[in-house]
């Protein structure tokens, strides 16, 4: 972990962090590593100052354009379960937003490809990257929902925001090995889902839990 983290981190004491890691625990993330880095994080500066205060409550909290920083509940669910076969060395992200999970993902795998429809939202996580220091990441203003073809295949996607059904194209970028984990459904009910590529054209599906996200839209907006 790199220092400029720590001095961010300085801001927020150290009890208020292991809370929330404690609390983490209690809800059944087990990944010692994830624990690691989220309670090294500064999630602070991913959201605006007027709300930053309620940085470390495990709660989504809202960015702007509609859009929220997702709980660190399911960023380190979501984590976990990506990683849960071993180490990964390519991972889309689809909906960067403050760039939170991000930076998680940044820290725990070798490359971190991630890509938001809002520019403006675009723009202060690329910030937020570079203040934190973090060389691995590779950021585009583009709609996810086809991915990003000529990085792929991905041996990570990770969607954090839900279509209602599995985007093909997502599929198809997906290596085999690889693991992906997406919210599927519609406003009424999302579930949280892992698919793994075992083979060319075989897919399993696990479908894991309840989860509420923002949709996954279609189109760019500047
Ligand atoms: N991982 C983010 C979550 C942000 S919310 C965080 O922790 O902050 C989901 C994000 O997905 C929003 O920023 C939204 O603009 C983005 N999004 C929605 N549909 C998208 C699409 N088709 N392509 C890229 N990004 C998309």
């Amino acid at each position: 972990m790199n220092d400029v983290l720590f001095q961010g981190i300085g801001m927020t004491s150290r009890r208020t962090r292991d809370r929330l890691i404690a609390r983490l625990r209690e809800q059944g993330i087990e990944n010692d590593k994830v624990l690691t880095v989220v309670r090294d994080t500064p999630r602070h500066i991913f959201i605006d100052e007027a709300l930053s205060h309620r940085a470390y409550e495990d709660s989504s909290l809202p960015i702007g354009f509609n859009q929220t920083i997702s709980q660190p509940y399911i960023v380190a669910r979501m984590t976990e379960l990506l990683l849960e076969d071993g180490p990964r060395e390519k991972v889309l992200e689809v909906g960067t937003g403050s760039g939170y999970q991000t930076v998680i993902l940044a820290q725990l795998v070798d490359q971190v490809y991630s890509v938001e429809r809002i520019r403006p939202l675009q723009e202060k996580a690329r910030k937020r990257i570079q203040q934190l220091r973090l060389h691995n990441v590779m950021l585009r203003h583009t709609d996810g929902g086809m991915g990003w073809p000529d990085r792929g295949p991905f041996d990570g996607i990770l969607v954090t925001a839900a279509p209602e059904k599995v985007p093909e194209e997502l599929l198809e970028q997906l290596a085999i090995g690889g693991i992906m984990v997406l919210p599927v459904g519609d406003g009424e009910g999302q579930v949280l889902m892992r698919i793994r590529r075992t083979a060319e054209d075989e897919f399993e599906r696990e479908e894991l839990e309840p989860v509420r996200f923002v949709p996954l839209l279609a189109g760019t907006v500047r």
